[in-house]
This record gives C-alpha cells, sequence and structure tokens, in this order.
C-alpha cells in the first residue's frame, strides 16, 4: 500500500478519556487511488486528515507513505508537516485575496526558477480550465471556480497526497456534484492519491475507489462502494448508506429446503444461495434483515399487501414507506409513473439479491 495507517489513535489534551477523537483506524491506500472518509459530524474525520498531514501527534498506531514513517506512536518518529509533501484543500477555499489567481497557484512552487514556475502555473491552470483567468483577483470568482483554484494551488508541488476536507460543501448541490467529477478526473490524469472527507453520499460515491464509513472515531467499513452498499459490515454503515430498514428475520435451515429461502421474514422468504448464513450463527435462527428500498419491488400481483404511509417524489421514482399488515416498515423504490395515493394498499414483492443478518437488537 501506497498510503497505510495501522491503529492509528489522536486524542485531543481535555478530550474524553474514554472516546479519543480517532480510535484505532486501520487503512491502506494504492498509489493514485482515491479514498474517501464519511460519517455524521464530529466522527473524527478532520482529526484523521489533520493527523495524516502530521498537524495532530498520534497516540498510538503508524502512518506510512511510501515505504516512510510519517508518524510512530511508539518510537515518537513525527515527520514535520512541511517535510511530508502533503497538500491540503478545505472547505473555505482559503485563497490569499490580495494575490491574483496565478500569484494564488504560484504560492507553493516559489523555490521553482521563474521560468519553471511560470510553466507549472500555467499547467495547473489549464488542468482546472481557467488559464484564462490568471491574472484576476480571487474575488472575482465564482465560488466553484475559486474551489478549483485551490485544487491547482495544492496541486502545483506536486504532493504525494492530496487530502481534501469537505471541499465541496460551501458549493450549491447541481455544482458540487459537477465539480466532483471534474475533480475525480483532474486528480486520476496527474495520478493523485487523494484522501477526501465529505457528509454526502453521492459525492462519495461519485468519487471514491475506497470509502470509508466513520462512528465516534472509528472507522467501521473501508471498502468499494459496492461492498459498502450491499455488504455492509455494521448496522450502522447499512443504515448511514441508502435508504434501508431492518425487519425481524428467522434463519431455519429445516425449512429452508422447503420453503426455498434460507432466511424468513414477514415478506416470506429470502434466498441469497451464496452467503446465507446459518442459524447457528443467531441465538435462537432470530436476527434482523437489512431491507434497502431498492430490494422491495411493487408487484400488483403478491399476495404480500403494504399500506403506503409517506411518498417522496425523487425524479423518475418515487420513495415509498410502507406498512405491512403484521406491523412491520419497509421502504420502496417505485417507478414514477405508478403513482399511488397515501392510504392505499399496495402489492409488493421482497427481491434481495444480498441477505444481510445483523444480531436482533431490543427496540
Ligand atoms: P468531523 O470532522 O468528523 O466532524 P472532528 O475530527 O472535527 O470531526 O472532531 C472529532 C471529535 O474531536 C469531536 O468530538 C470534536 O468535538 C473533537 N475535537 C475536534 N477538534 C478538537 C480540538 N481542537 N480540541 C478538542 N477536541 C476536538
Ligand atoms: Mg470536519
Amino acid at each position: 500500500m501506497y498510503l497505510s495507517l495501522e491503529s492509528v489513535g489522536v486524542r485531543y489534551a481535555g478530550g474524553r478519556a474514554d472516546h479519543p477523537a480517532v480510535d484505532a483506524v486501520s487503512l491502506g491506500l494504492a498509489a493514485g487511488q482515491i479514498g474517501v472518509l464519511i460519517g455524521p459530524s464530529g466522527c473524527g474525520k478532520t482529526t484523521l486528515l489533520r493527523a495524516v498531514a502530521g498537524l495532530e501527534p498520534l497516540s498510538s498506531g503508524r502512518i506510512r507513505m511510501d515505504g516512510q514513517v510519517l508518524g510512530d506512536a511508539e518510537s515518537g518518529v513525527q515527520v514535520l508537516p512541511e517535510n511530508r509533501r502533503i497538500g491540503m484543500v478545505f472547505q473555505d477555499y482559503a485563497l490569499f485575496p490580495h494575490l491574483s489567481v496565478a500569484d494564488n497557484v504560484a504560492f507553493g512552487v516559489q523555490d521553482l526558477p521563474r521560468p519553471e514556475r511560470s510553466a507549472r502555473v500555467q499547467q495547473m491552470l489549464d488542468l482546472v480550465g481557467l488559464s484564462h483567468a490568471a491574472k484576476r483577483a480571487p474575488h472575482q470568482l465564482s465560488g466553484g471556480q475559486q474551489q478549483r483554484i485551490a485544487l491547482a494551488r495544492a496541486l502545483a508541488p506536486q504532493p504525494r497526497l492530496l487530502l481534501l476536507d469537505e471541499p465541496f460543501s460551501n458549493l450549491d448541490v447541481d455544482l458540487r456534484e459537477r465539480l466532483a467529477h471534474e475533480v475525480r478526473g483532474i486528480l486520476n490524469d496527474t495520478g493523485t492519491t487523494a484522501l477526501f472527507v465529505t457528509h454526502d453520499q453521492l459525492e462519495a460515491f461519485a468519487l471514491g475507489d475506497v470509502i470509508g464509513v466513520m462512528q465516534r472515531g472509528r472507522l467501521e467499513q473501508w471498502d468499494d462502494a459496492y461492498a459498502l452498499y450491499h455488504r455492509p459490515a455494521t448496522r450502522f454503515v447499512a443504515q448511514f448508506i441508502g435508504h434501508g430498514v431492518f425487519t425481524p428475520a428467522h434463519i431455519d435451515r429445516a425449512a429452508a429446503a422447503d420453503l426455498g429461502g434460507c432466511v424468513q421474514t414477514a415478506l416470506g422468504a429470502l434466498e441469497d444461495l451464496q452467503e446465507c448464513p446459518l442459524p447457528e450463527a443467531y441465538p435462537g435462527g432470530d436476527c434482523d434483515v437489512l431491507l434497502r428500498a431498492d430490494d422491495i419491488v411493487h408487484d400488483d400481483a403478491s399476495p404480500v399487501k403494504a399500506r403506503i404511509e409517506r411518498k417522496a417524489f425523487r425524479g423518475s421514482e418515487f420513495l415509498y414507506t410502507l406498512r405491512l399488515a403484521s406491523g412491520e416498515q419497509v421502504l420502496a423504490h417505485v417507478p414514477s409513473h405508478h403513482d399511488h395515493q397515501v392510504g392505499e394498499w399496495i402489492g409488493i414483492r421482497a427481491e434481495v439479491d444480498h441477505v444481510v443478518t445483523f444480531a436482533r437488537e431490543s427496540t
């Protein structure tokens, strides 16, 4: 791995003793990969980036990059931030208001001989599509353009790693999505290894080769988007990513043969031939199963009926909140040409590719 974090912990002076800001986080990024950290506010994302940048000392664990130890709590190694060659982009673009766009980009490459410096600035401005704005002042640019300049400035010194902390969160939604794709293209073109922080799932999916979900200082899963969505490692990840609910289920191997499914739910038997959990995995075979809105199909012919409690228009589809006669709630994505009313009973069927079960949790 190009970047590796091994059981990294960070504690703030005066922070809670039982609950470090970052707690035993391990992850790896290959060269040129983009990693994304996502999680609720206060879960430790910024602290983790700051630790990688060398701005916070490690209270435990080790960080290595390209074969070099950057920080090691045990041996006390702590490479200074300015010697790590790590670039950073923050939420507030933090451009120097009194410098031109070109001089902002040149800021980190003052040591280069003048011709090389101009060439590098030109190259970076071309990269972010803003060569025409070289002589302008930052305030003459839009928010999205300013953020692209901040990116150009961070990339100019050719950092070994780029850290981006919610770089788009001050921008409006449309622009954010476009910029996320653009930035991904720019990072790929330059072969830059990057670690991103966002609280926006779509952005995480648009950007990340690997995505990590954090909660209370811990990294609950570090995986590609597909695995995160279809094979969430914890209940928290399952709930945080995508729309879904947990519904009580029973695993019964004897019944499995008869009923053609391994997991019995209020929606009938679910089948996952590849990785059906064993009944012994849970006391009495009782567990909760994750049902995502994509797993529930509207089917008039289905004997299972559910009443529409809520519906939210999402363009090509509705997100329905449904209640079964047995009391369980489920969510369903339904194509928007099926416009049923709240209160109506509709037929539904579960079509689950991956049966994801967790230990039953008393509610
Ligand atoms: P996130 O970026 O995910 O919102 P942070 O890394 O900013 O989370 O914060 C993680 C935890 O550390 C929070 O509980 C926060 O209150 C605490 N924290 C952050 N910065 C400091 C600091 N400078 N001193 C003490 N506690 C801090
Ligand atoms: Mg933060």
